[in-house]
């Protein structure tokens, strides 16, 4: 004898609606499950976030600082996790960002400096190469300088990173980036020719310097938008877009003391170049694939500075955010945030009295770029004021960041995934695990 036989007919009709919402229930958590680890198909997008030089001590001081104990941060609240290894093919036992960005643009390790290149230097199609075979839309972009190693990587193959106005002549070749927004624009002007952006770094380091002629005219003569401050972002409507603003660089304050960057109409936040990109490569019926990197986070790390690693990582959980509500309506979306190595060896340490630096040398690093250090101890060994203290958000404990070197360092990064193929991201791999998941996902293999 059944349970239900012992129910009035009312009773049964309210049971029966009662299974009925529980099955309806069943079935939506079913569906949203299958929306967070379904199979790719052939209109998959792919989104790799990468914060240069953010390891897992970073990622955490980012955690604390922004969003305390108990929210979840952004990056860190999407569903599946796991550890990349981040050695390259050498010489050094430690990766650039060149080698570390194409081990994920073309699923193989490479040798420092190369971008987009095998260690045998031939070309081979990369996620962007093999995204535009399948009818996809494409974006690179950048907070700092859009030649940079790691967009290189993807779109201006190079045996050497440092041939900025060869990588930016790359990027535009054939027009197979759709959408480069970033800063940076002294590889693209002639030398004389001062661009859009005021030059106001003491040391030149904004003057033009392209070697390649022109380029932004040459970009426009293809067909692309053309823009280099809010305003002109904002008009932006694509396909083609080339977006030079300011660099984030500018917001390191030690260098540019009283420079307010939300007052610079130069200065776009990367989370709005971001929702434009998405509004214009939304239009592609095919899907896109982007590649977005916080440039500044490394630099930070390089210059032992934790605030401005927290503001970098305000930065990129923003993006998340911008992405993940582009994604409540189109969730056919693969995201993967990690970075290509660890930079300073950054470690969380308590702050109980100014008085407990416990490495000033490895406080006071000299940048590879600057002659002097910049970071100094204080007379009594107090914690150099660009390493702490830090609060930790929603309480009163307050933390420090020490550092064991001003390069990178060799150990494993977390991951983060979300969309088509995420689940594949878990566990610990190889970084070219990247390039593999994202190809599934792009040519819309299960
Ligand atoms: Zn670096």
């Amino acid at each position: 004898m059944s349970a239900i036989q012992h129910l009035s007919p009312r009773k049964i009709v309210i049971a029966v609606a009662g299974m009925t919402m529980i099955l309806a229930l069943v079935a939506l958590i079913a569906k949203n499950d299958s929306v967070e680890a379904s199979d790719p198909t052939s209109k998959t997008s792919v989104i790799i976030l990468s914060g240069d030089g953010m390891g897992i001590q970073q990622r955490t001081a980012i955690q604390y600082a922004l969003y305390g104990l108990d929210e979840r941060q952004p990056m860190d609240a999407l569903p599946y996790t796991g550890f990349l290894d981040t050695i390259s093919a050498g010489p050094e036992a430690v990766t650039d960002s060149a080698a570390g960005a194409t081990a994920w643009a073309i699923g193989e390790k490479t040798i420092n400096g190369y971008t987009g290149l095998g260690p045998d230097k031939k070309r081979v199609p990369t996620l962007l190469d093999i995204a535009k075979s399948e009818g996809k839309s494409t974006a690179l972009i950048n907070d700092h300088d859009v030649t940079n190693a790691t967009l290189a990587a993807f779109g201006g193959p190079v045996v050497n990173r440092d041939w900025k106005s060869t990588i930016a002549k790359k990027e535009i070749y054939n027009g197979k980036v759709d959408i480069l927004m970033g800063g940076n624009e002294a590889y693209w002007y002639p030398e004389g020719n001062p661009g859009k952006i005021p030059n106001t770094n003491k040391q030149g380091e904004d003057k033009s310097e392209g070697r390649q002629g022109n380029l932004v005219d040459e970009a426009i003569a293809q067909g692309y938008q053309y823009a280099y401050d809010k305003e002109t972002v904002a008009a932006l409507t694509g396909p083609k877009v080339l977006a030079l603003v300011q660099d984030s660089a500018k917001r390191r304050w030690i260098e540019t003391k009283g420079y307010k960057y939300k007052q610079d109409p130069h200065y776009v936040p990367v989370k709005d170049m971001v929702t434009k990109a998405l509004s214009i490569l939304d239009q592609d019926p095919d899907g896109f694939f982007m590649a977005m990197e916080s440039d500044d986070l490394d630099s930070a790390g390089h210059e032992h500075d934790v605030r401005n690693i927290i503001q970098s990582g305000h930065t990129l959980n923003q993006v998340v955010e911008a992405i993940q509500e582009y994604r409540e309506t189109n969730p056919d979306v693969l995201v993967i945030v990690t970075a290509d190595h660890e930079t300073g060896g950054m470690t969380i340490e308590d702050w109980s009295k100014e008085e407990t630096n416990t490495n000033s040398d490895g406080d006071d690093p000299i940048p590879y770029w600057g002659k002097k250090a910049l970071n100094n101890a204080g007379p009594k060994g107090q914690v150099p004021i660009r390493s702490g203290p830090v609060t930790i958000k929603g309480t009163d404990r307050k933390f420090k960041v020490d550092w064991t070197t001003p390069e990178h360092t060799g150990g494993m990064v977390p991951v983060t995934a979300v969309g088509p193929l995420a689940e594949e991201m878990v566990g610990v791999h190889h970084n070219t695990h990247v390039f593999d998941v994202a190809k599934k996902a792009l040519t819309g293999t299960p």
